[in-house]
């Protein structure tokens, strides 16, 4: 199965896809954890990409797409993946649909995790992310608990940045709710709540 994930910053998108990716085997493409690791191993595109993460902006189109197609090139993506973090805008979402023509493969779902703004205010300032591979805990959470890394605060997590991340989400990401409500692919769930029971709301509405 084929899956994007929509929904705001710190709304439970990556939880969710955490917790699909261990039960059904999907890949998990995170585009901001592949922007993450291209800043981590210094590379041009890393470089470039920063200033824009920092300030809350999406990362030009362009640098994004070469890291995906890249990405999307790898064996585990046979087994299906679940998109999280891309597309961010309608631009991205007509490239998705001709990458995956182009490889043979289409999406099945478009996966809405809605939550009240209110809370991803809270949740986002109390997030913390592991150093080593990406895993998504709170502040409580000192090591990893899936590899025993270092857990940390991303730096766009932090109250400066969080507003701008919320404005990007509601003027340029928000729309593809009715992009994808045209393909006939929406499915939402109601990502408050205890983590557990999103997961099988998730399951339901995705029919697995
Ligand atoms: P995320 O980990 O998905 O919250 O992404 C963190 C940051 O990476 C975002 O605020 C953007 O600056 C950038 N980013 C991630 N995915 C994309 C994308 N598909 N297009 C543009 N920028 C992105």
């Amino acid at each position: 199965m084929n899956i994007v994930l929509l929904g705001a910053p710190g709304a439970g998108k990556g939880t969710q896809a955490q917790k699909l990716t261990a039960e059904f085997g999907f890949a998990h493409i995170s585009t901001g954890d592949l922007l993450r690791g291209a800043i981590a191993a210094g590379s041009p595109l890393g470089l470039e990409a920063k200033g824009y993460m920092d300030a809350g902006q999406l990362v030009p189109d362009e640098l994004v797409l070469s890291l995906l197609k890249e990405r999307l090139g790898a064996d585990d993506v046979g087994r299906g993946f679940i998109l999280d973090g891309y597309p961010r805008n309608t631009a991205q979402a007509v490239t998705l649909d001709a990458v995956l023509r182009d490889m043979g493969k289409s999406l099945d779902a478009a996966l809405l995790v809605a939550v009240d703004p209110a809370v991803i205010v809270d949740r986002l300032s109390r997030r913390r992310a592991c150093r080593e591979c990406g895993f998504t805990g709170v502040d409580s959470m000192h090591a990893c608990p899936r590899c025993g890394g270092e857990m940390y605060q991303r730096d766009d997590d932090k109250p400066a940045t969080i507003e701008a991340r919320l404005d990007t989400y509601a003027t340029k990401t928000a729309p593809l709710i009715e992009y994808f409500k045209g393909q006939d692919k929406l499915a939402e769930v109601d990502g408050q709540g205890d983590p557990d029971e999103v997961y099988v709301h998730v399951k339901e509405v995705l029919g697995l």
